[in-house]
């Protein structure tokens, strides 16, 4: 059993209110083994649709730490329901014993090495999103739908 971001399994939790059941590697996975679908920005109570977000100049471990924030793009810092989300899927992965967490690349949340500048500008940085960051600490492997 693993955790994965749930617009990779056809979920509309998107900020546009869409999925992401693109990946063909993670929509094979689903058939052979239970994948459980988290949506963190929903889960830290945030709405779908919702305003664009980005870790502004820095990474979902600066975020953690209290060195950045998570922003809109009209400039609504939304830093706690990120932080918030992000602790609710480490409850989730803690109560059902989950080591591993299938992730989403390049989102504010979910990004695992890569994720948005700030900028609002599609320009990318190394780093992961604010979720993947709480899991890795809490040693939870996390792999990008990429690498799958
Ligand atoms: S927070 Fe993660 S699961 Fe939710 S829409 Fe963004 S990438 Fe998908």
């Amino acid at each position: 059993m693993k955790l994965c971001s749930a617009c990779l399994l056809g979920i509309r939790c998107t900020w546009d209110g869409k999925d992401r059941y693109k990946n063909k590697k993670v929509i094979e996975l689903s058939k052979k083994e239970v994948l459980i679908p988290i949506c963190p920005e929903q889960l830290g109570g945030l709405p779908t649709p919702r305003i664009p977000q980005e870790i502004q100049n820095g990474t979902g471990d600066d975020v953690l730490n209290g060195k950045c924030k998570v922003l809109n793009k009209e400039g609504k810092d939304v830093t706690v329901y990120f932080i918030r989300g992000a602790r609710e899927v480490l409850k989730i992965a803690k109560l059902l014993g989950i080591k591993e967490f299938i992730a989403k690349q390049k989102s504010p949340s979910c990004g695992c090495g890569k994720t948005y500048d700030g900028t609002f500008t599609g320009t990318l940085i190394k780093g992961d999103g604010v979720t993947t960051a709480l899991l890795k600490k809490h040693g939870i492997k996390v792999i990008s739908e990429e690498n799958l």
